[in-house]
């Protein structure tokens, strides 16, 4: 016994040890969790992105700090940028998906710590059209800002990516005059986006903005049709707002005053 008590209480002193420890981690983190559950975080503006402001001015690394759920696009407007439970990538124009280091930069991207108040179950046929009425329907209010995640099977996918551009850079909307395409049939993947009130005019896009990710990972772009069979819908409702403004000249010198809603009406939906 007396060789085997002190093991006891090694052991004992041991756990009581990790205990403190991890209660002391709970203690750190809390704040900032319980701070950033329901934030929507952005950086840049829609409006800055719309005149040409493609120029990467936060790290990825600094954007994830903000949330594992997102979207947005890369520097040079190189293809579309998704993040999915942490895990961040980049939708190039030659069609594939390659992981985003925490090095890359963005001009314009939007994300949150996706924690959803409601998983629904949607079967049957819906097109986007459809999609979004649904969650019109699910939405308690215009007034505040959602994260929307769709999991399933869908019969159909139609997706576009933006080709890297060069400097002197265009407007967007003459940028995506050399878009890529992609349609895909019978798959599975995640619709990843947001819906902004209308009042966010200007800030970022009024209304859904939805890109998608194939369940392999290998293929996506930013959302212009779709035709669902199967899926499982999460909302997260986000009440506040954080944004960061490019500290650079490009930003600084963009001239933001002018109405650019049809124009980004025009560069995110389907191209008819
Ligand atoms: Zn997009």
């Amino acid at each position: 016994m007396a060789i085997f008590k002190p093991g006891i209480s090694q052991a004992r002193a041991a756990a009581i040890e990790r205990l403190l420890s991890t209660m002391l981690l709970l203690m750190l983190l809390l704040p900032t969790a319980l701070g950033a559950d329901d934030a929507l975080f952005q950086t840049s503006t829609i409006n800055a992105l719309m005149m040409g402001d493609f120029y990467g001015s936060m790290s990825l690394k600094e954007l994830k700090s903000h949330g594992d759920f997102g979207l947005g696009t890369l520097d040079r407007l190189d293809g579309e940028l998704v993040g999915l439970d942490g895990e961040f990538y980049q939708v190039k124009s030659d069609g594939n998906v390659y992981p985003v280091n925490d090095t890359a930069t963005t001009p314009f991207a939007e994300v949150a710590f996706f924690k959803a108040e409601d998983n629904i179950s949607l079967n049957g046929t819906y097109n986007l059209t459809q999609i979004e009425s649904y969650l019109d329907s699910k939405r308690p209010t215009r007034n505040i800002f959602y994260a929307i995640r769709i999991d399933g099977i869908f019969e159909y996918v139609k997706t576009r990516v933006p080709e890297a551009q060069r400097e002197p850079y265009p407007r967007l909307t003459e940028a995506l005059g050399t878009q890529k395409i992609f349609q895909f049939n019978n798959t599975t993947g995640t619709v990843i986006g947001f819906w902004w009130p209308s009042y966010a005019e200007g800030i970022n896009v009024p209304g859904y903005h939805l890109h998608f990710i194939t369940g392999n990972r290998s293929a996506g772009g930013h959302l212009l049709d779709i035709r669902l069979h199967r899926a499982t819908v999460a909302i997260d409702e986000l009440t506040e707002l954080d944004m960061a403004l490019p500290n650079d000249k490009a930003f600084y010198q963009a001239d933001l005053s002018e109405d650019q809603q049809a124009a980004v009406r025009k560069a995110e939906s389907n191209p008819k």
